[in-house]
């Protein structure tokens, strides 16, 4: 499976775009989910720091995909509060030092997939089964893995892992929460899908469908 896409940071900066607005978009849902478990400001918070996010990238240019996904990982953790600012803000950073400046593959997808996690758990010390956006990531990057093994193509491997992304989401409804605010509630925070792993299921929607449709 060598095939790769070509992607420019036009185009990353396209995708960011579409990411910022589909976080907008579900500014309330996310909040609602939030209010279950949390302190009703997941939305809020995603919604501020990508409409800032938006500002920062639309008029400008950027020398290469790493200056760019830096500005936004920077822009995240100066305005995005919570504990989701930093963990977003981080993945984003970490993904900053790795991204290809054209060619993507199923090995840089990878690769980004785990430096994510990488982040993510340096800064949180969660696992998966814990409630957490990890909840829908690292299921997305297992089945990246396991679709190379399996040698399918690219795209089946992005819609492959697309699934694995909205699965994860899901099975976070029945957990109990052992980190983050919602583990305050204890028993309590079992039934309400978690929000971080709903805005991650979001973002990662947006980054395989547009690499999907490069494809075509
Ligand atoms: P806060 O909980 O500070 O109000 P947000 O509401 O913006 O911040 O984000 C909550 C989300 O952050 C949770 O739904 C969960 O997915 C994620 N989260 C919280 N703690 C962690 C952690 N330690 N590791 C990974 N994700 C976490
Ligand atoms: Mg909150």
């Amino acid at each position: 499976m060598s095939e790769k896409i070509k992607i420019t940071s036009e185009k990353i900066k396209d995708i960011f775009i579409k990411i910022a607005d589909v976080l907008i978009e579900n500014k309330n849902y996310l909040t609602e989910l939030d209010a279950a478990i949390g302190d009703a400001d997941h939305g809020i918070n995603m919604a501020r720091g990508f409409t800032k996010v938006k500002e920062k990238i639309e008029p400008n240019g950027f020398k290469n995909n790493s200056d760019l996904v830096k500005t936004v990982a920077m822009t995240l953790i100066s305005t995005v509060g919570g504990a989701s600012g930093p963990l977003y803000g981080t993945a984003f950073l970490n993904i900053s030092k790795v991204i290809p400046d054209s060619d993507f593959d199923i090995d840089s997808l990878i690769n980004i997939g785990e430096t994510v996690i990488e982040g993510i758990q340096r800064l949180g010390k969660a696992q998966q089964g814990e409630k957490t956006m990890l909840d829908t990531i690292i299921p997305v990057v297992n089945s990246l893995r396991e679709s190379k093994g399996k040698g399918l193509s690219l795209e089946r491997a992005l819609e492959e892992c697309k699934k694995a992304a909205e699965e994860g989401m899901k099975a976070t409804i029945p957990l109990q929460a052992t980190k983050g605010r919602a583990s305050y509630l204890g028993e309590r925070s079992k039934g309400h899908q978690d929000p971080g792993a709903t805005s991650s299921y979001l973002i990662i929607k947006v980054i395989v469908d547009e690499l999907i449709s490069e494809m075509e």
